[in-house]
C-alpha cells in the first residue's frame, strides 16, 4: 500500500516536470514594446536570414538594462526586431514585416549587401565578458524557430560572419548549442 502510494506521487511529481519541459522547448512568448525609430516600412518584403547580435548598456551602472540599450538604440537611430533580455524575456520591437537598421554595411554567404532588407535582427543582451544566460539561449533558439515555422530561412549567421573585421557580436555565443537547441 505505501509503495502504491509512493508510485502515485512520484507519477503526479513527474508529470508536471514533463509538461513543464515540453512548454519550455516549445512555447515562447513576446512581449509587444514597439519602437518609433531604426527602421523603414518594408512591405512585402521577403526574408530568408536572420542575423544574431549582442548589446550591452555601455552608459549607467546596469549593463543589462533594456531601457538603456532601447536609449542607446535611439541615439544612433538603429534598431533589432527582437531585443533578448538577460532573464530570456523576448521584446518585439519592429514588426518584422518593416526593415530595421541593425545589419549595417554587410553581406550574405551569397554575396547579397543590404542585408537589412531581407533579414531579421536579433539582439540578445550581453557583454564582452559574460556569456548568454541559459534562458537566453532558450529564448533565441525558441524563437528562430517560431520564425523558421513561418518562414524559409537560408542563412542563420553572426554579426560579425556578415561584417567581418567590423563587428565581433554575437560574443561569447556558442553556437554549437545553439544550433543543438534549434534541431
Ligand atoms: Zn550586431
Amino acid at each position: 500500500m505505501k509503495n502504491k502510494m509512493l508510485s502515485i506521487g512520484l507519477i503526479l511529481l513527474v508529470i508536471p516536470m514533463l509538461l513543464a519541459y515540453q512548454s519550455g522547448l516549445q512555447k515562447i512568448s513576446i512581449v509587444d514594446k514597439k519602437i518609433s525609430w531604426g527602421y523603414k516600412k518594408g512591405a512585402g518584403r521577403s526574408v530568408d536570414a536572420i542575423i544574431i547580435h549582442s548589446t550591452y548598456n555601455a552608459s549607467g551602472t546596469d549593463s543589462f538594462s533594456v531601457q538603456g540599450v532601447l536609449d542607446q538604440f535611439k541615439s544612433y537611430g538603429v534598431a533589432s526586431h527582437y531585443l533578448i533580455d538577460r532573464e530570456g524575456k523576448i521584446y518585439r520591437l519592429v514588426d518584422e514585416r518593416n526593415i530595421a537598421f541593425h545589419a549595417g554595411n554587410s553581406s550574405l554567404p551569397d554575396g547579397r549587401v543590404n542585408v537589412n532588407t531581407t533579414s531579421i535582427g536579433i539582439e540578445i543582451i550581453t557583454t564582452l565578458y559574460t556569456s548568454p544566460s541559459e534562458a537566453q539561449y532558450k529564448s533565441v533558439a525558441g524563437l528562430v524557430k517560431d520564425i523558421q515555422k513561418r518562414r524559409v530561412i537560408k542563412y542563420i549567421k553572426g554579426h560579425n560572419e556578415i561584417a567581418p573585421g567590423r563587428k565581433s557580436d554575437p560574443w561569447n555565443f556558442d553556437w554549437t548549442k545553439f544550433n543543438s537547441l534549434i534541431e
